[in-house]
């Protein structure tokens, strides 16, 4: 088996990726590394909510109502949003997501999709980071970004709902061995290294 620091996939490849981790872990930041990487868009729901919040969409006004608290928007909702996304021609060769899937009745729906299009997931990266270090990447990311989920007490909620809904996804991919740890707390480059060996050693 060939471990290599440095990308190995080419425009060829083919590469469906979930990263999973706690508000704060960094998962945003190599998303966007892993974009350039590896040539496959990023789909970021929290991302896709904040652009419908800004455009003042239907989508936009609901969604800002449960964002400012904290909480997920419902699932069917952001399953909709997910399957005309998912069936979008970029997506054709993978992709990475980003926030999603969040609780289990979303990753059902994304297997439902993902075996209607008959392909299959790849990986499922998960960030491990403490809890204080993600609550001061929050604190600076509100001083760059100015998110307003980005308070204190939003981001106790959140890291809550985090444990609460998400976290029994890392048992109900580790079932189908997809589940490859990341320390995500290291310097950005060496977190990105560590993910490109996991992708490419596999
Ligand atoms: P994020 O940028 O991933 O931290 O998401 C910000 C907010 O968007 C979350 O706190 C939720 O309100 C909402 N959101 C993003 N993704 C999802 C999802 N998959 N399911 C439900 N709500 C979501």
């Amino acid at each position: 088996m060939i471990v290599s620091a440095v990308p190995i996939q080419d425009e060829t490849s083919v590469m469906r990726i979930i990263l999973l981790g706690q508000p704060g872990c960094g998962k945003g930041t190599q998303a966007q590394r892993l974009v350039a990487a590896y040539h496959i868009p990023k789909l970021i729901t929290g991302d896709m909510l904040r652009g419908a919040v800004e455009e003042g969409s239907a989508l936009g006004k609901m969604a800002d109502t449960y964002m400012r608290r904290g909480e997920l928007l419902p699932d069917d909702i952001i399953l909709s949003l997910m399957r005309e996304r998912l069936s979008a021609p970029d997506c054709r060769r993978g992709y990475i997501l980003d926030g999603f899937p969040r609780t289990i009745a979303q990753a059902n729906g994304l297997d439902a999709l993902m075996a209607a299009e008959g392909v299959p997931l790849d990986h499922v990266l998960l960030f491990e980071v403490p809890d204080a270090e993600s609550r001061k990447r929050l604190r600076t990311r509100r001083t760059v970004e100015h998110r307003l989920d980005d308070i204190d007490d939003t981001v106790l909620h959140r890291l809550d709902v985090y444990r609460r809904a998400t976290l029994p996804l890392v048992k109900f991919y580790e079932e189908r061995s997809l589940v490859r740890r990341i320390p995500a707390t290291g310097s950005m480059d060496e977190v990105h290294r560590h993910i490109c060996s996991v992708i490419d050693g596999s």
